[in-house]
């Protein structure tokens, strides 16, 4: 009986596979101005075969947790590149935080999210302004929070964090990046937004449409 949310996290991480799919050469072409060209194909390589392994595990009819669990660690592995253990981790962190119920309140989805953020730094120790998909997340996170404790639901609180979300990542092409592999070449990517912090945006903009849909 725990499947639903399962079914619902696999759905969402299908949304996030079309929005990749969708952007997959120009998230190349933007790492290949300071990095190293591969966020387009490595999100790819992450995604799908998170979305593979987030199916067998709602064909299993395992618990929200199990499915993110799964599907983050397919995209930790098959991605390879900082992105890819980033995403990964922060898709269990989400799930451990959802456990094993099938249906969630808005403190569930606050909760989730603010997991996902921290794993994120956490792991990858990147502050704001460092330009990463940090300076993407932490506006996002911050945006569905204050919108979910002002009483918004869930959807709109999502719109908001979308709406800040690609904003900071449009404003990322202002900063010198300062952790990863774009910082020896920082001054190749001033004036083109972090690949991370956009692929994050555009990964929530399609979630937040799916949701509005
Ligand atoms: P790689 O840099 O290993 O080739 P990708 O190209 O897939 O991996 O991802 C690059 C993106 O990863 C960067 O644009 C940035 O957003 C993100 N990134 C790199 N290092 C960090 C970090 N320490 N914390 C958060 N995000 C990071
Ligand atoms: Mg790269
Ligand atoms: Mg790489």
């Amino acid at each position: 009986a725990a499947a639903g949310l399962g079914r619902l996290a696999a759905a969402v991480l299908a949304q996030a596979r079309d929005a990749v799919v969708d952007h997959e050469r120009e998230l190349g072409r933007l790492d290949a101005i300071a990095g190293d060209g591969d966020h387009g194909v490595g999100m790819r390589r992450g995604v799908d075969a998170a979305v593979a392994a987030a199916g067998e595990a709602v064909g299993a009819g395992l618990s929200v947790h199990r499915v993110l669990t799964a599907a983050g660690e397919a995209w930790s592995e098959r991605a390879g590149g900082t992105s890819g253990a980033l995403w990964g981790s922060a898709l269990a962190a989400a799930g451990r935080a959802l456990g094993n119920q099938d249906s969630y309140s808005g403190g569930d989805a606050a909760a989730a999210v603010t997991a996902f953020a921290d794993a994120v730094t956490t792991l990858g120790k990147a502050d704001v302004g460092d330009k990463t998909m940090v300076d993407a997340l932490l506006p996002f996170r911050n945006a569905f929070v204050a919108a979910f404790d002002g009483g918004t639901p869930v959807t709109g609180a999502l719109a908001s964090a979308v709406t800040a979300a690609r904003q900071a990542a449009d404003a990322t092409a202002s900063l010198r990046p300062l952790k990863g592999r774009a910082r020896p070449l920082a001054e190749k990517s001033l004036g083109h937004p972090d690949p991370g912090a956009v692929s994050f945006a555009l990964i929530a903009t399609r979630v937040s449409d799916y949701f509005e849909s």
